[in-house]
């Protein structure tokens, strides 16, 4: 590995999450030796280094939500908290050997396409320049903490953290503390505030659907079968995959069975909040997907304890002691937490990326960002993503659908490597079809029915979700279709390389 601007890498990665330490094995497993993975932070993990708050878990079932060629006999419980599942991404790196692959405190701020040399000139803080024949963008999509647009935030004279950067230093003992959203993080940090507060307000603008989450804790007779039999933790793994796959119907489009998760979200209100006007409060007015289902069992309670306290009138402005509500009281707090999400780029790019002939991909998705099949963008050879644009699943695993991504950009990169090619870049013709296509099909799904959401860009652009099964998603990434790309073979100059192994 060299960082030189003379010798280019085969493969740069920018960074290491979840996709990035994928990707990085998976290129590694493919005989591709030659890259390096930047990472701006000082540890890898991304979402789940950087979410720590207390009661962080992943709502969605380890078996499930971990890369099938690592499979973990380990997991304590069916849903695992964050420090267990950063836990995981380290003993993958540890086991995988991927260890000094890895640049961290390596923060890559722009990159741009050389025809000539078919070779991507990646800009990095502090170090120069690093060229490499292909780049797997895998800097995710939840890693900028997103702040509320209310009046007055900045004057609040107290303490505030967000979800996405938690102070662990910070007391809570007998403090009055505020919490603004009621999103996927705050249902996992108020059960735990309550604890340790002296009193919470939860200040709501849109009660979500909350569904039951059964956590149990896997016992030591279920670790040595999945240990000692690594069919049975494939047999597990698949029954959750298609287990989910069956909440599409009702989940990602709008049908009878859409009612059906409404009913089991109404029987989960109706038996644990016993105020009626309490439950009207915390009834949902969208249908039952629109928005990221509430998996917990445990908000509700929390939310009666004597020292919680529901907040719906919408916030009016921020003051230096406290909340100020639209009917005129002043919610004195000591913290306010924001539980309010992320500033998720779906209309821009995450740095700058120039592509070929000096086009600017922050431009050309000005109006929301698209790909092909998520990964690749015409005009932008060589560059492959993870977590793309129309990529995010409502009802399944992220990992699902990283893991067919990066199996798909280790086929096209070693095409780039084992043809020598100066240039493979998806057709814009393909491109087009494809993005009409999920447009379409958008349209008939539960995010485009009229709620407020992340997924959205404020016209209602979806840039974010797959509408359809993550088998589908899957299959249409199990190989790539060279009619779909122009290839360009590299100039007789470039020395020609010595094929990797494979
Ligand atoms: P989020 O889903 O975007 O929720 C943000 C919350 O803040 C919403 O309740 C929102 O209200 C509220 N909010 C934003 N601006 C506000 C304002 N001006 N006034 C009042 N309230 C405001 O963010 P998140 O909970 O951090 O979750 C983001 C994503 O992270 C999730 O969708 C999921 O993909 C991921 N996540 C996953 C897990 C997991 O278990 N796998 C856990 C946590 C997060 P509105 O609803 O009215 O907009």
């Amino acid at each position: 590995m060299t960082t030189t601007s003379t010798a280019p890498l085969d493969v740069a990665v920018i960074g290491a999450g979840f996709a990035g330490i994928g990707a990085a094995i998976r290129l590694r497993d493919r005989g591709i030796t030659n890259f390096a993975v930047f990472e701006r932070g000082d540890a890898v993990g991304g979402t789940w280094r950087d979410n720590t708050y207390p009661g962080a878990a992943c709502d969605i079932p380890s078996r499930l939500y971990s890369y099938s060629f690592a499979p973990n006999p380990d997991w304590s419980h069916t849903y695992s908290g964050s420090g267990e599942i950063l836990g995981y991404i380290d003993s993958m790196v540890a086991k995988s050997g991927i260890g000094p692959y890895i640049r961290l405190r390596h923060y890559v701020t722009g990159m741009e396409f050389d025809e000539s040399t078919g070779t991507w000139e990646i800009a990095i803080e502090g170090s120069g320049e690093v060229r490499a024949r292909a780049v797997v963008l895998a800097s995710g999509p939840l890693t900028e903490p997103g702040y509320p647009d209310i009046p007055g935030i900045d004057s609040f004279a107290g303490h505030t953290i967000h979800s996405a950067r938690w102070d662990h230093d910070y007391d809570f003992a007998g403090k009055r503390v505020a919490v603004i959203g009621t999103g996927a993080s705050a249902v996992q940090i108020i059960p735990e505030l309550v604890e340790r507060a002296g009193s919470v307000k939860v200040f709501q603008r849109t009660p979500g659907w909350v569904l039951p989450r059964v956590n149990r804790r896997t016992g030591a007779l279920a670790k040595e079968l999945y240990r000692h039999v690594p069919g049975a933790q494939t047999l597990a793994r698949q029954a959750w995959f298609y287990g989910h796959e069956s909440v599409a119907l009702g989940v990602v489009w709008n049908t009878p069975l859409t009612r059906v998760v409404e009913l089991v979200g109404r029987a989960q209100l109706r038996r644990q909040v016993a105020d009626p006007w309490l439950r009207r409060q915390l009834t949902p007015d969208f249908r039952a997907g629109c928005k990221r289902l509430l998996m917990t069992d445990d908000y509700y309670p929390a939310l009666q304890r004597e020292n919680c306290k529901l907040i719906t009138w919408p916030i009016a402005r921020i003051a230096p002691d406290g909340i100020r509500t639209a009917e005129g009281i002043e919610h004195r707090a000591d913290c306010i937490v924001f539980a309010t999400g992320f500033e998720v780029s779906k209309t821009g790019t995450p740095i700058p990326i120039t592509g070929r002939d000096g086009r600017v991909l922050a431009d050309e998705w000005r109006r929301g960002a698209f790909a092909y099949r998520s990964v690749a963008v015409s005009g932008y050879p060589n560059l492959f993503l993870t977590f793309g644009p129309n990529s995010g699943p409502g009802h399944n695993s992220a990992l699902v659908y990283m893991e067919s991504q990066i199996d798909y950009l280790v086929q096209a990169i070693g095409l780039i490597l084992d043809r020598d090619l100066r240039m493979l870049e998806v057709r814009r013709d393909r491109q087009e079809r494809y993005n009409a296509a999920i447009q379409r099909k958008l349209g008939a799904t539960t995010w485009n029915s009229g709620c407020r959401s992340w997924y959205l860009t404020e016209d209602g652009f979806n840039a974010t979700m797959y509408p359809g099964f993550a088998t589908q998603y899957r299959n249409q990434l199990r190989e790539v279709d060279l009619d779909d790309y122009t290839l360009v073979a590299a100039e007789p100059r470039i020395a020609p390389r010595v094929a990797s192994v494979s």
